[in-house]
């Protein structure tokens, strides 16, 4: 209970694995800006929280992670699940220690939860030895600590503001790129404001979409490579210079694009190209300091201009070329019909998370995001797993602030694999999730039921199945019915329609739609087995992420 006065909510390892219960806490400190706490059991348990720890502290999410070990005096000895848990942590956290006794554990933790959301936020842990719980100490001696205070809100070098004021003005191919840094920030107002006040163009990272809805008209993502690759002026508003966003280099940028960079982590800025300014601050402290320039002196970028037109052209194409694969009505379906009728049905304020390969990639591209800190998938770290912990994560958030809200978790049918018994906590807990398995038999690709028979034919399964596929025509909508919830298959736009209305309409269960899609439906190049050695690697390396897949 002590930490509850530190904290928003309290995870403990109630999901069926430490990751997991680490994801779910993480995206709990992006969704409400204070941190989750895991819970977790000394060795092989904290060692399977590392994982979690490192997509938060990647992610810059906030989070607590309080682990058990063994005793003090057994340690070197060998003793049940010994581990060094401190040093373990230390590169996946920005704060890791072990109280050095009873008394200074308040000290620690307020200094856990303070270091997890002041500056860039990030990950901490805090090593409880089981000595610790049975050691009897006077009351006396324990000094509470005041919950800390919200972080100090920081603002940029007033001549940096007027400076970068100044470049957008000249600027003639302006970009806004909103990040998931802006959306932790509660920035959407400001940058609204700056987008609508200033009518420039902009494009959400995949966990910036919604800080401005999907479907305001200054929103490019229907052009994002083209508008990278000749905006002449980009301004970041927390978003990295990453893999994301193609480390801000030529080819997929101007040599000379002149970047702002609005962060709150100063040894973030410069990374990877030189910046034009840097503004050192919290994002919507820094947007509002912009706004005051262009208040001070009114500004507009001609919304005729060439660089509009084209990006708008561009837009009208993408669109035109990805509902024209949406309307193929041959079966079994592809991802654009099957993305654009869960659409139709989205609830508007719905969280959407998502996992999986072009799965996740596409699915980004149709479905929409009109709210900010909505989206939640495999992040800068590109971790699949996370799905159902972040669906757990935000069915929780979702009960204590918006009783009624929908979760729904689009899923590769790989991706699921990875936390798919995680199904029983979200029925034990009769959360409102609702999980769509995105089934291609495979990861990138299957085979159908019958090319698996034919092949079985020649020899057995180990020896002849590529390991891309997984069995084919899985029913893993079961998995959900095990447990009490509901399951649906859909080999048909009809069947989906129906389940998902069927499945909007049912508030009182969860639920999971298993949508069969073309085994080989993907616009990547199919690969057939044996692979070839730089295939291969591709695996090895995880080559499951596109953020720029699609247009
Ligand atoms: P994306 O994946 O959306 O591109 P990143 O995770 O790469 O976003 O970047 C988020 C950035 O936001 C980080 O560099 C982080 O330091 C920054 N950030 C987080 N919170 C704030 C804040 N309140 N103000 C300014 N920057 C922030
Ligand atoms: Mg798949």
């Amino acid at each position: 209970m002590l930490f509850l006065h530190y904290t928003s909510i309290l995870l403990s390892w109630c999901v069926r694995g430490a990751e997991r219960a680490c994801y779910a806490a993480s995206a709990v400190g992006y969704l409400t800006g204070r941190p989750g706490v895991c819970l977790v059991v000394s060795g092989p348990g904290l060692i399977h929280a590392l994982g979690g720890m490192a997509n938060a502290n990647m992610n810059c999410w906030p989070l607590i992670v309080i682990g058990g070990s063994s005793e003090r005096n057994q340690e070197t000895m060998g003793a049940f699940q010994e581990f060094p848990q401190v040093e373990a942590c230390r590169p996946y956290s920005k704060f890791s220690v072990r109280p050095s006794s009873i008394e200074a554990i308040p000290t620690v933790i307020e200094k856990a939860v303070r270091s997890s959301i002041y500056g860039r936020p990030g990950a901490c842990y805090v090593d409880i030895p089981a000595d610790f719980v049975t050691l009897q100490v006077n009351v006396d001696s324990i000094k509470y600590k005041e919950c800390c205070m919200p972080p100090p809100v920081s603002m940029a070098e007033t001549s940096a503001v007027c400076m970068a004021a100044s470049i957008i003005r000249n600027a003639k191919q302006p970009l806004l790129i909103i990040g998931k840094g802006a959306a932790y920030a509660h920035a959407e107002e400001s940058i609204r404001k700056l987008v609508e006040q200033c009518k420039l163009p902009f494009l959400p990272t995949p966990m910036g979409k919604g800080v401005v809805p999907d479907n305001h008209p200054n929103c490019v993502s229907a052009a994002r490579s083209r508008a990278l690759q000749f905006a002449d002026v980009i301004v970041l508003f927390g978003a990295r210079l990453n893999w994301i966003l193609h480390f801000g280099l030529p080819p997929r940028y101007q040599p000379d694009v002149k970047f702002i960079q609005v962060d709150i982590c100063a040894e973030e800025l410069g990374n990877n190209v030189r910046p034009a300014v840097t503004l050192l601050g919290d994002i919507n402290a820094v947007t509002k300091q912009l706004l005051e320039q262009f208040d001070k002196t009114p500004w507009q970028y001609p919304p005729e201009s060439k660089w509009w037109n084209t990006l708008r052209e561009k837009m009208k194409s993408n669109d035109a070329a990805s509902k024209e694969l949406a309307s193929k009505k041959s079966l079994p379906m592809n991802y654009y019909t099957v993305f654009y009728h869960i659409q139709e049905q989205l609830p508007r304020d719905c969280f959407v998370v998502s996992e999986g390969a072009n799965t996740m990639d596409i699915g980004r591209t149709v479905l929409q995001n009109y709210l900010p800190r909505h989206r939640l998938d495999a992040g800068t770290f590109g971790t699949m797993g996370v799905g159902l912990g972040f669906a757990i994560a935000a069915a929780l958030v979702a009960k204590d602030r918006n009783p009624g809200k929908r979760v729904i978790c689009v899923e590769g049918d790989s991706a699921f694999g990875f936390s798919g018994m995680e199904v029983e906590t979200i029925c034990r807990y009769n959360l409102p999730i609702i999980l769509l398995v995105v089934n291609n038999n495979g990861i990138y690709h299957g085979v159908d039921k019958d090319s698996w028979k034919e092949m079985l034919k020649c020899q057995d399964a180990t020896t002849v199945a590529p390991p891309m596929c997984l069995l084919p025509d899985s029913h893993y909508e079961q998995v959900m019915a095990a447990f009490g919830g509901k399951g649906y298959f859909a080999q048909t736009p009809e069947e989906l329609q129906k389940s998902l209305r069927q499945t909007l309409e049912d508030t009182t269960k969860p639920s999971l739609i298993n949508i069969m899609i073309e085994p080989q439906g993907t616009r990547k190049a199919q690969w057939h087995w044996p692979l070839l050695p730089e295939q291969f690697s591709m695996i090895l390396v995880g080559m499951h992420y596109f953020p720029s897949g699609c247009y």
